[in-house]
């Protein structure tokens, strides 16, 4: 049987970030996953931290924290991959760790991001003289004078303008992003055509939902030389085609690189030779197949995908090695009571500890397998959500795990 340098368990942003990162040093790479993860749900942009200089507030984080672990030089190479990864499809991004850009949310709030599409970048706004906000006839969940009541907030000097344009979508049923963008793919004239009728100038700024295409061959620069203002994207509600097109930009970079990619296999557990993973075994209708590497990264989404769950309250469990999880003890340190008051919330740190070659480690800091690497979700000991640091722990977790 054909031995692989490295297998991924898990096919979301971490472990299409650590198979690219693995292949790009030309490594064997195998992908086992049974579900697309949170990609196509997520916003597309990636967030590092909640603070002004996310590079800072990470440095001062403490030495448990998975930042800490993951280290400065992984965090920062790992932005630079994505961007690459993501240009050569065709989907420029823009950012880096030490600052943060505005986005515009599918409310019309700002949201601020460390890496986000160059067609999200809404850092231009304050510089233009007039915004179009335009609502897709029979498009849900996108207001435009909602829009331009929460923008008005952070730009109270400029002029707004609300309009509705029609793409023309057959029967009545209610459209989403992912329907528009698809009609949009490969063929942005129906949109411009309807833009032109703005008669916006080349001062002004168009701002539409995410619907540039499902992948990244939409041309704005095609659009916005015939509409002359610079047209952007919002956020939407999941399913999202911005978080869609960076998963596809990943398939498009693993597919070049020559990773083998296995889709609906569940992997059930592993095979161990002492302090080695030697393999894992994946559950097929008919059999069980085991799949041999030399170095196992597990990139399961930890409680959001299913890679650790809790059937029982105060015993997580992680459901391929049962590795230890670390998780508050005593219902009190579980929840806060308000939701989203301004603290982490406990059941959010569940998690695996590792050391800082993110291998796992049990509660007295022993290293439990000599080449099994844990990445993304799956890290305990931060409130990733408080924190808005998923996507970063995740790409850069995933770099660090495919480079020791
Ligand atoms: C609605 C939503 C919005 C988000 N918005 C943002 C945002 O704005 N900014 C940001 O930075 N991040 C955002 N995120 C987070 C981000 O997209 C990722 O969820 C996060 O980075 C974690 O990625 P992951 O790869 O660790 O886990 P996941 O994306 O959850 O992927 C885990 C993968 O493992 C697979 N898996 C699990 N168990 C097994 C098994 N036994 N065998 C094989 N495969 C298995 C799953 O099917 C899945 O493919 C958002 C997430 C969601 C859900």
């Amino acid at each position: 049987m054909k031995i692989s340098d490295v297998i991924v368990i898990g096919g979301g942003l971490a472990g299409l970030m650590a198979a690219s990162v693995a292949a790009s040093r030309k490594q064997s790479v195998t992908v086992l996953t049974y579900g697309s993860g949170s990609l196509p749900l997520a916003s597309g942009t990636i967030d590092f931290f909640n603070a002004e200089n996310p590079e800072v507030a990470i440095k001062n984080l403490p030495e448990t924290h998975p930042y800490a672990k993951i280290g400065a030089k992984a965090l920062d190479a790992s932005a630079k991959f994505l961007c690459d990864v993501a240009a050569q499809a065709n989907l420029p991004y823009h950012g880096r760790i030490s600052a943060q850009i505005p986005v515009v949310t599918a409310v019309g709030t700002l949201k601020y991001s460390a890496l986000v599409p160059e067609s999200m970048d809404a850092s231009k706004l304050a510089g233009k003289k007039k915004i179009f906000v335009v609502e897709i006839s029979g498009l849900k969940d996108f207001y435009a004078s909602m829009i331009v009541d929460n923008l008005k907030k952070y730009f109270p000097a400029k002029q707004f303008e609300t309009a509705k344009i029609d793409l023309r979508f057959l029967g009545g049923r209610d459209i989403t992003c992912m329907d528009a963008a698809q009609l949009l793919t490969d063929n942005e004239q129906p949109l411009a055509n309807e833009l032109k009728a703005l008669n916006a100038g080349g001062d002004d700024a168009i701002i539409l939902p995410p619907i540039f295409g499902v992948m990244g061959n939409f041309s704005r620069s095609a659009v916005q030389t015939q509409v002359k203002a610079e047209i952007f994207e919002t956020t939407c509600l999941p399913p999202s085609p911005a978080g869609m097109r960076l998963q596809r930009a990943f398939m498009k970079y693993l597919q070049s690189n020559g990773v083998k990619f296995f889709e609906n296999s569940k992997v059930v557990r592993g095979v161990v030779e002492g302090k080695k993973v030697t393999g894992v075994v994946v559950e097929n209708v008919v059999r069980e197949k085991t799949f041999r590497a030399h170095k196992i990264i597990l990139a399961t989404g930890g409680f959001y995908s299913g890679g650790i769950q809790m059937r029982e309250f105060d015993n997580p469990k992680e459901m391929i090695f049962d590795l230890p999880v670390f998780f508050p003890t005593g219902a009190e340190n579980w929840s806060n009571q308000q939701l989203f008051e301004n603290k982490p919330q406990g059941f959010s740190m569940t998690g695996i500890l590792t050391d800082e070659n993110l291998r796992p480690v049990d509660a007295n800091g022993k290293v439990l397998f000599d080449n099994l690497h844990v990445v993304g979700a799956n890290l305990g000991g931060c409130d990733k959500i408080f924190e808005r640091s998923l996507g970063g722990i995740a790409i850069s977790s995933a770099y660090k795990a495919a480079t020791v």
